[in-house]
């Protein structure tokens, strides 16, 4: 998975959130994460940031 295509890095990136609370990665749309749709599969919260930020 070494790529550096663009396309790949965004398909990689993209899509994914880390949750606040447990570091949890979880692939889901921006749209549900901002409307509070998604919850983290391990301790249910709804606190998400995108994977790039630190
Ligand atoms: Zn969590």
């Amino acid at each position: 998975m070494a790529t550096k295509l663009p396309a790949t890095q965004a398909r990689l990136f993209k899509n994914i959130f880390v949750c606040r609370h447990c570091k949890a990665k979880l692939r889901t749309d921006p749209r549900k994460v901002l409307e509070k749709k998604v919850r983290c599969r391990k301790c249910l919260k709804k606190a998400f940031r995108p994977i790039k930020k630190k």
